[in-house]
């Protein structure tokens, strides 16, 4: 059964690893004319670090990545809310990674090259049509501008957030939804935040929010920081999420201009940064399915999420072990795209509406009504009752049950 993967993304990486360590023939169409390390930070969750743990990049990613010691809330001035411990300290058997989005698509695709062969770049995808035995997919060669048409057994579409694979398979059209909060990302070098290794977030969405994180083992200067402001009111929006849009430092620094935390200084953060990105803060309504027969969606493709729970990257990566797992057991690759589907769908869409609630937001919102010139000491702001019920919202947004996780058989399939 040979599996046509539309996307070189973190998904469509992760898919062809995961469908060549179960023993199936894959390969991987790629848009872009070349896969460059393109990004800035992203956070692996446990959930994640596992599987890529069992498709042998463990090593690769403790030697590039920053493993992630805590996510700590505070106020605008940096005054702590709350700290919770991420990963290992956790007590998952795995670590949490922060990395740069770009090396680990480099890492991951080094090893696509290595057990499987090349990525075929420069062709898009345009549409597929199936039958009984198979999809014939239709390509756009963008060097030679020629049309081609290939068969496959199953075909799936990692194709992101703007996904062609998904507006084929659902005409009647999928609006972007904007929560009117405008993302501007960025890497600088900078000093030490905290320990080195915890994910700073500092003020609600509100008001403006400022998150930093350090990404490499190698260079343990580098910060990742994400501004997100709420410039409009939001609803569908028909401008294009491109990930790697540029920003401008004048459009973000002056938000920041009256904050003064106790950590970092932030416009001279923005400042020092090489390349600013710009991005909304978009996703899509579930979808009431997602493929049909022998074609099925993958990642942000199939669920985009908004990026504030750590959790798009490493949701993709499950989607992708699930399918392999799927399909490796089949006979009927229609039935194993349904079961794949059926295992995944629900908790994805549960997580989309529940990141839609930018739940810790409402806390670090009280802490400001409560305390807007500061605190010394949290409990004085917030009761243990509240301190936990956010501690909870957190957890939810963005993990696995430790037990559950560190127990569940694993979804490795012998060749
Ligand atoms: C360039 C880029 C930069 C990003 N930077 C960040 C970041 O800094 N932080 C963060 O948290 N998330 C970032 N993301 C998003 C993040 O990678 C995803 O949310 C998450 O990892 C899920 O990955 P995915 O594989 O589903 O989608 P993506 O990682 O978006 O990958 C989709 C892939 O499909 C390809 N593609 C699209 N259309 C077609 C087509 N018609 N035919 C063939 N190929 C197609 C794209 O070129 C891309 O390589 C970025 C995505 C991209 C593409």
């Amino acid at each position: 059964m040979r599996t046509m993967i539309i996307g070189g993304g973190i998904g469509g990486l992760t898919t062809a690893l995961s469908l060549h360590a179960a023993g199936l023939d894959c390969e991987i169409v790629e848009a872009a004319e070349a896969l460059r390390p393109l990004g800035v930070g992203i956070n692996l969750q446990p959930h994640a670090v596992r599987e890529l743990t069992e498709l042998g990049l463990d090593g690769e990613l403790a030697a590039s990545g920053v493993e992630t010691t805590f996510v700590t809330f505070t106020d605008r001035a940096g005054n702590e809310i709350l700290a919770l411990p991420r990963g290992r300290r956790a007590g998952y058997r795995w670590p949490q990674y922060s990395i740069h989005r770009g090396r680990l698509q480099m890492i991951m695709l080094a090893a696509v090259e290595e057990r499987i062969g090349p990525v075929r770049t420069g062709l898009r995808f345009e549409d597929f049509e199936q039958d009984g035995d198979g999809v014939t997919v239709t390509l756009y060669d963008q060097s030679s501008g020629a049309t081609l048409r290939e068969r496959t057994d199953v075909l799936v579409g990692a194709d992101g957030v703007l996904s062609a694979v998904r507006a084929r398979l659902h005409p009647q059209g999928d609006p972007l939804m904007w929560d009117g909060i405008r993302m501007w990302r960025g890497v600088a070098v900078a000093d030490r935040i905290m320990d080195g290794a915890t994910v700073l977030v500092s003020g609600s969405n509100s008001a403006g929010k400022f998150v930093a994180y350090h990404i490499s083992a190698t260079d343990p200067r580098l910060v990742n920081w994400v501004a997100e402001v709420k410039v409009a009111e939001g609803g569908v929006i028909d401008e294009e999420a491109d990930w790697s849009r540029p920003g401008r430092l004048e459009d973000v620094a002056g938000h920041y201009a009256g904050w003064n935390h106790r950590h970092f200084d932030i416009p001279a953060l923005i400042a020092a940064s090489d390349r600013i990105l710009e991005y909304p803060m978009v996703d899509r309504d579930p979808l009431p399915y997602w493929g049909e027969g022998r074609v099925t969606l993958l990642g942000d493709a199939a669920h985009p999420l908004y990026p504030i729970g750590s959790n798009g990257g490493s949701q993709a990566v499950l989607d992708a072990r699930v399918l392999a797992r799927c399909l490796a057991g089949a006979g009927d690759p229609a039935a194993a795209l349904k079961a794949y589907e059926n295992e995944r769908l629900p908790p994805t869409a549960a997580l989309l509406h529940g990141h839609r609630s930018l739940p810790t937001d409402t806390w670090v919102d009280l802490v400001a009504e409560r305390a807007p010139d500061g605190f010394s000491d949290i409990s004085e702001v917030l009761t243990e009752q509240e301190l936990a019920a956010m501690a909870d919202a957190q957890h939810r947004l963005t993990d696995a049950d430790v037990r559950e996780l560190n127990e569940r058989p694993s979804w490795s399939v012998r060749r």
